[in-house]
This record gives C-alpha cells, sequence and structure tokens, in this order.
C-alpha cells in the first residue's frame, strides 16, 4: 500500500506544481522536466517569468535560459552566462555530434545482430549436419546388428526345419505301420474267432511269424538343438564380428626405419620404437630425421579416415600424431601446424606432474585428461582435415585439431622423446587389435 501510495502521492503532488500552459513536446519540455529548481520561465514563451524581460541569455551552470536581469543576480553570478543564440549553436552541434555517434554506433549494433543471426544459422546447421552423420555411422551399426539378428533366427529356424521334418517323417512312417498292424491284428482276431477246422492250421506258423517284430523304428531324433551355434557368448561373438565393418577400422600402422632419427631403434617387426645408443653408418638419407627423435609410419594417407593406437605405457614423454611427407626433416622446426606437423604431446614436469599439450599455432593448448592414458588413439580425417586423440582405453576425446587443410599425404608421427635423467626409456609401441 505505501509504496504505490507514495508514488501516486509524488505523481500528483508534482502535476500542481506544473505550470499550466505546459506544453508536452515542446523542445523545451524534457530540460524542464528534470529540473527541481522551483523558478521556471514560463514554458514556450521566450519571457522571463519574473523580470517579464526577453530571454536572451543561457546560463550553462543551471542548463537555463535567463534574461539579461537574470544574468546579473546574485543566482547567476559566478556562473558561465553566455548569449542564447550561442547556446543554440553550441548544442546543435553537440546533439549533431551525438546523433551521428548515435547512428555509428546502430550500425555496429546492425551489423552485430545480423552476424549473430548468421551464427545461429551456422551453429543449427553445422549441429544437423553432425547430426546426420551421428545417425548414419549408428545406423550401420544397427543395420549390422539386425543382419546378424535374422542370420542366427534363420540358421535356428533351419535347424527347427530339419528336425521338424524328421520327425514329421517318422509320424508319417509309424501312422502307417500302425494301420498295418491293425489290419493284421484284425486279422489275427478274425482268425481267433473262427471255429476251429483243419483248413485253420494250414501254413499257420508262417502266418504268426509274419505278426512278429511288425514295427520297424524310424531313426531317432534328437530334440536339442544346437543352441551353442546361436547363443553361448552371443554378444561378445558379435561385438567381434562387428569389428569386420568398422570404418575406420583400427589401421596395422607400421614405421619406416629408414626415417628414424639415428638415436631410434626400431623393432624388427617395425610396430615399436625406442630411443638408445646412436646407429653407426646410417645414411643421411633425405627421408631421415636428423635433429628430432622421430619416426614416421611407412604408409601415407592421403584420403579417407584412418585410426591407429600406440601404447605408450609409463612413459614420462612423448609425441604422437601425423606429419606431412614434406616436412623439413634436417633443420629445426616447431613441430606445430605451420611447419606440417599436428601433434599431442606428453612431457614430465620437474615437479613429478604430466603436461599434455596440443601444438597448435596458439599459446593455450593445454588439455587436462583426467586420467593419463596409457594407450593413445590417433584419428585422422584427410578430407575434413581432422586430427583428433582418444585415451584408447576407455575412448575418452582428448583433443582434435580440425580443418587442417592437406595439400598433400601425411603419414602418422612418432616421437619417443629422449631419455631425461635416466627417465623415459619405454619404447612407443602400435597395437592393433585383431579380432576379425
Ligand atoms: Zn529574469
Ligand atoms: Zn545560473
Amino acid at each position: 500500500m505505501d509504496t504505490a501510495a507514495g508514488i501516486t502521492g509524488w505523481l500528483s503532488g508534482h502535476s500542481l506544481e506544473e505550470p499550466e500552459e505546459r506544453e508536452p513536446g515542446s523542445s523545451m519540455s524534457s530540460v524542464t522536466s528534470y529540473s527541481s529548481s522551483g523558478h521556471w520561465p514560463r514554458l514556450g514563451m521566450d519571457m522571463c517569468e519574473e523580470h517579464e524581460e526577453k530571454l536572451k541569455l543561457y546560463c550553462e551552470d543551471d542548463q537555463l535560459p535567463i534574461c539579461l536581469v537574470c544574468g546579473m543576480s546574485r543566482d547567476h553570478k559566478t556562473h558561465n552566462v553566455i548569449p542564447i543564440t550561442e547556446a543554440f549553436e553550441n548544442y546543435k552541434d553537440k546533439l549533431s555530434i551525438a546523433l551521428q555517434r548515435v547512428e555509428l554506433q546502430t550500425e555496429e549494433a546492425t551489423l552485430f545482430q545480423g552476424q549473430t543471426n548468421e551464427k545461429i544459422l551456422l551453429i543449427k546447421e553445422r549441429a544437423g549436419d553432425l547430426e546426420e552423420m551421428v545417425t548414419a555411422e549408428f545406423g550401420r551399426l544397427r543395420e549390422f546388428l539386425l543382419e546378424e539378428e535374422e542370420r542366427i533366427k534363420g540358421k535356428l529356424q533351419m535347424q527347427k526345419e530339419e528336425k521338424l521334418n524328421q520327425l514329421e517323417d517318422a509320424l508319417t512312417d509309424t501312422t502307417e505301420q500302425i494301420s498295418q498292424m491293425e489290419s493284421i491284428a484284425d486279422e489275427l482276431r478274425l482268425k481267433l474267432t473262427e471255429e476251429e477246422n483243419p483248413e485253420q492250421l494250414k501254413g499257420i506258423k508262417d502266418f504268426i511269424g509274419g505278426a512278429e517284430s511288425l514295427f520297424e523304428r524310424p531313426p531317432e531324433v534328437g530334440v536339442d538343438l544346437q543352441s551353442g551355434d546361436f547363443l553361448g557368448p552371443l554378444q561378445y561373438r558379435i561385438w567381434r564380428k562387428m569389428s569386420s565393418i568398422l570404418q575406420p577400422a583400427v589401421t596395422a600402422v607400421t614405421l619406416d626405419p629408414y626415417t628414424a632419427y639415428p638415436c631410434l631403434w626400431v623393432s624388427p617387426c617395425r610396430t615399436s620404437v625406442q630411443v638408445g645408443k646412436i646407429q653407426p653408418n646410417l645414411p643421411n638419407n633425405p627421408e631421415r630425421f636428423t635433429l628430432y627423435n622421430i619416426v614416421l609410419g611407412d604408409e601415407a594417407f592421403s584420403s579417407g579416415r584412418h585410426y591407429w593406437e600406440v601404447e605408450v605405457g609409463s612413459k614420462t614423454a612423448w609425441g604422437l600424431g601425423v606429419a606431412t611427407a614434406s616436412v623439413n626433416r634436417k633443420e629445426e622446426i616447431s613441430l606445430c601446424p605451420e611447419d606440417g606437423f599436428w601433434t599431442l604431446v606428453m612431457r614430465d614436469n620437474s615437479d613429478g606432474t604430466s603436461e599434455y599439450e596440443a601444438c597448435t599455432d596458439s599459446e593455450d593448448s593445454l588439455i587436462y585428461p583426467s586420467k593419463p592414458p596409457s594407450r593413445v588413439g590417433v584419428y585422422l580425417d584427410h578430407g575434413c582435415g581432422d586430427v583428433g586423440f582418444y585415451d584408447a582405453e576407455n575412448m575418452s576425446h582428448l583433443f582434435t585439431f580440425y580443418n587442417a587443410k592437406f595439400k598433400e599425404p601425411v603419414f602418422p608421427y612418432f616421437n619417443p622423446w629422449p631419455i631425461i635423467n635416466g627417465r623415459n626409456r619405454e619404447p612407443l609401441t602400435i597395437v592393433t587389435p585383431h579380432w576379425g
């Protein structure tokens, strides 16, 4: 009650004090209505109410038009008072400058509004595209599962029908035999009921003999269905089989020893690399890295999607990713996209903590995995220019470089990092599960 009443009271009181001749909308009204000063010139008139003189001056301190007499009064003695014409000039200039500023800002805001609307559309479009791709990937898996389900159910159906056919045959056969035996039984009964006469005994032995062991059992049909063929560890069997349709499947990447830094020892099966003593008499061939502990995969990818996994175990430093075919292998480089490398690096800080850094061209690209991955999955989509990293144990996403515009083939990149204070000797090992 109080607040509302208070406002109403103030409004009514205020309006009582306003001069009746007020002209709302006149150029002076906005100034006058905000002033708390008691003595107003009559609004809309150019005469001073108090002195009945023309309002020829303007007091800048009070923001009021005044007359010459007012201008000499004690009230305005110390104020900045200027001719009213000058005030009009001044404020017209200032008003137009203010207007220009507002117009400029409005233009900027409108531009921003347009850009924001475009972004909204773009986000929706991209999310839509991604959703479609996700749907397609799941669709393929579902399709595979449905096909497998149908295949196994079909197999079960065939086994069932085979058994049922055999049993059907046995039933038909048996029914036939029963009716035969019934007619034999009828004949036997007839013989029994006949009056005894010597005629009966003619060939009686053969007749009785013919009625012995008449029933020929049809072959036995077992009721067991080979459930092991259909069930067993069904989900695991199907899940394993599913690996055959994975796109991308886990690629069996191997290392190219001809690219290896002379301290790197590549295992005979070319799936593992570790730092050791420098190997003498190695040719300084163009493919070889001679400054950094780098070895590349021996197959370059120039299209499509690829995924491989590398065991990093408890190494305290490593680098993984991809490098373009034309990277500089002899001189100092940044190992960043600008030099043809898209890599993730793990380094041990001196305080025992580890640091994971995506080597982007910008500074802040540290990442914080919830736990240190002991196996890392590297994903390459050459067409889209995506290079992603995953914790290959739980397949959680670590980092992805997007939109690298690959203009040439890229190689898998491996950097087992130097041995530091006797640590980090473990190898980097490419791991390819064989599920098929
Ligand atoms: Zn006056
Ligand atoms: Zn004044």
